[in-house]
C-alpha cells in the first residue's frame, strides 16, 4: 500500500489534554497549519481517567511547577470566562465547577502540616483557611477526621470534566479544518519519525500507519505515558539521543450509581494530604509500596458534573494494563470509608459501580514535566510527565510549547522543564 503524504507546520504526537490543547493554542496564536495524530482516540490515554482537579492547594509555592501550575490555572478561569461571554455554560461545556478544595489529615501532624500549608499559601497570595474538627463538620458533614485532625481549604480550587473539555477542544479546534490549518487523524499510530539536519523540505516527515505527514517548524511528542518508549521507536539514529524515561503509573477512578452517590453529602473537592507524599513518592526509598509494584491508595472525593460520587485514586507501576484490579476496587472504597463512615457497607463488586476508569499517569523520576526542544533535534519537541496534574498543568504547558515554536520568550520560566541537562545521554 503506497503512504499518502501530507505538509504540515506542526505534527502533534497524541490527543490527550497535551496534544490537544497544544493544537489549539497553536491555531488560536499563530499562523501555523498544525495536525494531531493519535494511536487511538482521544481519552485513550490518562485524559479519560482524570479527575478534574485544576487545584493550587497541594501544591508547594517555589516548586518548579508552582509558576506554571498558577499561570495554566489562570488559562483555565480565562477560557471559562470565555465559555460564559459566548452564551453558554461553563458546567455543560467543560464539567467546570469552582468547587473549592479541602485537603484532610487525621493526625495531629498531619493537621500541624495544614495549618503551616495555610500560611505558605496565603504568604503565596493564595486565599486559604485552616479549618479545625469543627469547622470542617460544617462544611462537610459526612467527613470524619478525627479529634486531632484538621484541613486546609482554598475556596479558589476549581474541578473540570476531562471528557467534555476534551470534545469542547476538538470542537474548537475543527473550526480551522476549512482554512486548511486543522487536521487530525486517528487510530493510527506514529511509527517513525526523521528529522534533517539540514532542514531540507519533505525530509522532515512523521511516519504513522496510513501516510507520512510532513512538517516544516516542529514535531511535538504529546503522547503521555508512551512518549518515552516511542521516542526510542520513533527516531532512527539515536546518537546524542537522551533516555527519556516516562513510566506508566495506573489509576483507577471510581463513578458511583445512584442511589449510593446520596449516600454522602460532598460539597467541595476533597483529598487526604497523604496524596502529596503518594504522588511525589519516587525511590524505593520514599516510595517503597509503589515500586514494589503494590498500589498506593489515597482518598480524593468529588461529585462530577452529573452530580455522582467520584472516588480516587490509585497509583501503580504495572506496566500499561487496562485491566480493572477489584482488589484496588475494594481498597480505594475502604480507603473512602475510613474518612465516610457511610459508604463502609456499600457493595464493592465491579457492577455497583457506573464506570471504573482505567489511565495511565505519564510519570517521570523527577516528578515534573518534561517540556522542550530535544538538544539533538531540534525540531522535535517534547510535552509529556505531567504525571497526576496533566489536566490542571495542560493550557500553560500549551503556551509555553507555542511560545517555545514561536521563538518567543515564554511566560513561565522554562528551563527548570527542559531536557537539557536532565537526562542521560545514551
Ligand atoms: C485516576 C487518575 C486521576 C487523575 N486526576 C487528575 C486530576 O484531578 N487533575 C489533573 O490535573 N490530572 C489528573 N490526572 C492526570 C492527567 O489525567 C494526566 O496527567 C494527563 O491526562 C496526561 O495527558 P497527556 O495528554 O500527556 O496523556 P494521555 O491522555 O495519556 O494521552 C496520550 C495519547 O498519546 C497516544 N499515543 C500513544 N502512542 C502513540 C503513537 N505511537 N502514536 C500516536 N499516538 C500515540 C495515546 O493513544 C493517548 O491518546 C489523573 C490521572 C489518573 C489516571
Amino acid at each position: 500500500m503506497s503512504l499518502q503524504t501530507s505538509k504540515h507546520d506542526v505534527v502533534i504526537i497524541g490527543a490527550g489534554i497535551i496534544g490537544l490543547t497544544i493544537a489549539r493554542q497553536l491555531l488560536l496564536r499563530s499562523n501555523l497549519s498544525v495536525v494531531v495524530v493519535d494511536a487511538h482516540r482521544p481519552c485513550y490515554g490518562a485524559t479519560g481517567a482524570g479527575q478534574g482537579y485544576v487545584w493550587m492547594s497541594y501544591r508547594t509555592p517555589g516548586s518548579d511547577t508552582w509558576e506554571l501550575a498558577g499561570r495554566s490555572k489562570q488559562l483555565w478561569e480565562e477560557l471559562a470566562d470565555e465559555v460564559r461571554a459566548q452564551g453558554s455554560d461553563p458546567l455543560d461545556v467543560l464539567g467546570w465547577k469552582r468547587t473549592g478544595s479541602i485537603l484532610v489529615g487525621r493526625t495531629a501532624t498531619e493537621a500541624a502540616s495544614l495549618l503551616e500549608r495555610v500560611k505558605l499559601l496565603k504568604n503565596a497570595g493564595v486565599r486559604a483557611e485552616y479549618l479545625t474538627t469543627m469547622e470542617l463538620k460544617f462544611r462537610e458533614p459526612s467527613l470524619e477526621v478525627g479529634e486531632e485532625g484538621g484541613a486546609a481549604l482554598v475556596p479558589d480550587d476549581c474541578q473540570i470534566d476531562a471528557r467534555r473539555t476534551v470534545d469542547f477542544i476538538l470542537k474548537c479546534n475543527r473550526c480551522y479544518v476549512s482554512q486548511g490549518r486543522y487536521a487530525e487523524f486517528f487510530d493510527e499510530p506514529a511509527i517513525s519519525l526523521s528529522s534533517s539536519k539540514k532542514g531540507e523540505e519533505d525530509k522532515d516527515a512523521v511516519k504513522t500507519s496510513q501516510r507520512f505527514l510532513c512538517y516544516k517548524k516542529a514535531v511535538v511528542i504529546a503522547a503521555g505515558a508512551w512518549s518515552g518508549s516511542l521516542l526510542k521507536g520513533l527516531v532512527q539514529e539515536p546518537d546524542l539521543m537522551p533516555e527519556i524515561p516516562v513510566m506508566p503509573r495506573k489509576g483507577h477512578l471510581l463513578i458511583l450509581k445512584n442511589p449510593e452517590t446520596n449516600i454522602i453529602q460532598v460539597n467541595h473537592g476533597l483529598m487526604e494530604v497523604g496524596y502529596i507524599d503518594s504522588e511525589a513518592s519516587h525511590s524505593p526509598e520514599v516510595g517503597a509500596e509503589d515500586m514494589e509494584n503494590l498500589p498506593s491508595i489515597s482518598m480524593a472525593v468529588t461529585k462530577d458534573v452529573n452530580g455522582s460520587l467520584v472516588i480516587g485514586s490509585s497509583r501503580e507501576f504495572s506496566g500499561f494494563s487496562r485491566e480493572v484490579d477489584e482488589n484496588v476496587v475494594k481498597d480505594m472504597m475502604a480507603r473512602a470509608g475510613e474518612f465516610f463512615p457511610a459508604l463502609r457497607d456499600l457493595p464493592c463488586g465491579l457492577n455497583q459501580f457506573k464506570e471504573i476508569r482505567v489511565g495511565h499517569r505519564p510519570y517521570v523520576l523527577d516528578d515534573k514535566p518534561v517540556i522542550g526542544r530535544l538538544p539533538c533535534l531540534p525540531k522535535v519537541l517534547l510535552a509529556t510527565g505531567h504525571e497526576g496534574n496533566g489536566l490542571c498543568l495542560a493550557l500553560g504547558t500549551a503556551e509555553m510549547v507555542v511560545d517555545l515554536i514561536e521563538g518567543r520568550p515564554t511566560k513561565v520560566e522554562s528551563k527548570p522543564f527542559s531536557v537539557q541537562g536532565r537526562f542521560k545521554i545514551s
